[in-house]
């Protein structure tokens, strides 16, 4: 490809913005901007209006820049600043994070042409800093930006085909004659104003670094984070100020400053500003920032405890967002539907919400969609007169999914009661204590509930949180349970030795212990082979006994000459031959045995006779 020269050439204006400046050039070159566009585009990426804002903010995947500057005798760094590739610099040096560096200034530049008319009478091109969304207005005039042309009232698209600087491309009026309004101008848009003056200049230090083994952006989650801790040399999570960021964010920078993320994951422009304007340090400052080695040690250090890292997360819980009230459940790994795995289980021993952590990301998750759908949807949709299936609509989940947000909205004292659903007005205690001693499921079915009335009492709190309890009961060390094995077997001896029942009721009973308490530890076969043990032995004594008892009866029978028969036997000893024969056969051969010796003894007395 030959080099392009053009004939005309410009002077960049300061502050200008490519889409300007391409205008500029093609108007005085005779030509149409998405001639210059076609000129240097990428491959067969044509010029579209839909993605001419991407001329401004990030060009180098649909418009050769450094071509542009040699063709019109700029240099490439000056042309770089007509875009807004100097803000992506102070972020990222690595080439591979730069490709998809879009997703920093995602949102935050305005698609649209925003100008102020002041400025464009005195000097006619379009200011890049213009296109910045937050920016409300021009701090040299104080006057609001306009968005719309004057005479049509269309938005103006950052490069169309036949654009030219100061006029409308749809209605060709000027724009210079807009409506102007007075803006005052209050601390905040000044402080945006300076961020983005420090942000698009090529001069100033870049916000990220390299630092020892961390790379630019997990260093920049731990500056961060180390902002969000006041500064102070231990991490503590407990005061992890949120500098307005939500919770997701602050656990995305955890995250990255600890490397645990499953993907790669980028800081959001908009997080590190958020976070400084919050505690009022200013982008020179925080590029000042290192923090000391004890807080990034803190900060690393995976081994403080779970219940000290997490909080609860339910907004109606008086634990939100305080750590200490997450127990642990269980800590077995279950695979979810979309590939991630869980690894930790938790649940809030205050609201009785539950918990997982994502394997390999720290990342804590409800189980289940009481904060989510329950709260975040349901709670706002589930007014008087709305129905369950127009809730979910809105909502866009399923009928059931959203009958047991409301219901568990009730019954966690979240909402009124719900007028569109059957629902107990308040708990009858005989059912809780139902609900409290035995499985859900067999109360359910014994009581004949109906389904919202079984789900009232299940999603109670208490009802919650005692099934909770009882799990986490059941997790013990392996020295409870030795302990409470050697406990098991001493009343097993004893019951077995005062020759009373052996059976799960009764073990219980002397241990002091729920039935099922006892199963879910695995120790329920025990007691089964215990009363079995019990059973042989008791039948051996009754077997010895009973042959014993035989033995006399036929003496008995034979001394007072009487003859000695079968039936006569099982008739003095009261015992029924078939129920004998069932349970001890060798009673039975015992007893015909001695029959038949003593009928043998007995003949010769009755032949005589
Ligand atoms: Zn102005
Ligand atoms: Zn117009
Ligand atoms: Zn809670």
């Amino acid at each position: 490809m030959t080099q392009i020269k053009f004939l005309i050439r410009p002077c960049l204006q300061k502050g200008e913005s490519l889409s300007s400046f391409i205008q500029r050039t093609a108007e005085m070159n005779g030509i149409h901007p998405y001639d210059i566009w076609r000129l240097f585009r990428y491959a067969d990426k044509n010029p579209q209006v839909d993605y001419s804002h991407q001329i401004n903010s990030f060009p180098i995947n649909i418009f050769n820049l450094q071509k542009f500057a040699n063709s019109i005798g700029v240099e490439p760094c000056e042309m770089e600043a007509t875009t807004f590739m100097p803000v992506i610099r102070k972020y990222t040096t690595n080439e591979l994070v730069l490709s998809s560096s879009l997703r920093f200034l995602n949102g935050m530049l305005s698609n649209y042409l925003k100008f102020c008319p002041a400025c464009l009478r005195s000097n006619p091109y379009y200011r890049l800093i213009w296109q910045i969304a937050e920016l409300k207005c021009c701090h040299e005039h104080k006057k609001a930006f306009i968005e719309k042309c004057p005479g049509c009232g269309k938005k103006i698209p950052v490069l169309r085909a036949n654009s030219i600087v100061g006029l409308c491309p749809w209605c060709g009026s000027n724009l210079c004659n807009s409506l102007e309004t007075a803006f005052q101008i209050d601390d905040q848009q000044n402080r945006i104003f300076e961020d983005w003056d420090y942000l698009l200049s090529c001069d100033n230090p870049q916000i990220t670094v390299i630092n020892g083994s961390f790379d630019e952006g997990q260093f920049l989650a731990i500056k961060l984070l180390y902002i969000m801790s006041g500064s102070n040399d231990n991490l503590s999570f407990n005061k992890l100020h949120p500098c307005d960021l939500n919770k997701t964010r602050v656990d995305t920078l955890i995250q990255i400053a600890r490397d645990s993320c499953t993907k790669q994951k980028n800081i959001h422009l908009s997080t590190v500003l958020t976070t400084l304007r919050s505690v009022r340090i200013s982008l020179i400052d925080f590029t000042k920032i290192t923090p000391p080695e004890a807080f990034i040690n803190s900060l690393l250090d995976k081994s403080q405890t779970m219940s000290k890292q997490y909080s609860c997360r339910a907004p109606w819980c008086t634990s939100y967002n305080k750590p200490g009230s997450l127990q642990r459940t269980g800590t077995s790994t279950k695979r979810r539907s979309d590939g991630t795995h869980l690894n930790y289980f938790l649940y809030c021993a205050c609201c009785g919400i539950e918990y997982a952590i994502v394997h390999g990301t720290g990342h804590l998750v409800e189980r289940g969609y009481f904060i989510q759908l329950a709260w975040g949807k349901v709670k706002q949709l589930s007014t008087p007169g709305t129905s369950i299936s127009e809730i979910a609509i809105l909502a866009n989940s399923t009928n059931d999914k959203v009958l047991r947000c409301v219901i568990f909205l009730y019954a966690n004292g979240l909402i009124s009661k719900p007028t569109n659903i059957q629902v107990p007005d308040k708990p009858d205690l005989a059912t809780l204590y139902q609900y409290f001693n035995c499985s859900a499921k067999e109360v359910w079915q014994q009581l004949h509930l109906s389904y919202n009335e079984h789900l009232f009492y299940s999603f109670l709190p208490e009802t919650r949180l005692l099934k909770l309890r009882n799990l986490q009961k059941n997790r013990l060390s392996d020295a409870e349970n030795e302990e409470l094995l050697s406990r098991l077997k001493d009343a097993i001896k004893l019951l077995s030795k005062n020759n009373e029942p052996i059976s799960l009721k009764s073990v219980c009973k002397a241990l002091n212990m729920h039935p099922k308490t006892l199963k879910a530890r695995g120790f329920y076969h025990y007691i089964t082979e215990a009363r079995q043990e019990q059973r042989e032995n008791l039948l051996l004594q009754k077997s010895v006994d009973l042959k014993q008892s035989a033995d006399t009866v036929v003496k008995e029978l034979e001394n007072n000459d009487i003859k000695v028969t079968n039936s006569l036997v099982y008739e003095l000893l009261g015992v029924n031959r078939t129920s004998v024969n069932r349970t001890m056969p060798e009673v039975i051969e015992h007893i015909t045995g001695t029959v038949k010796c003593a009928k043998i003894r007995q003949k010769p007395i009755y032949k005589s006779k």
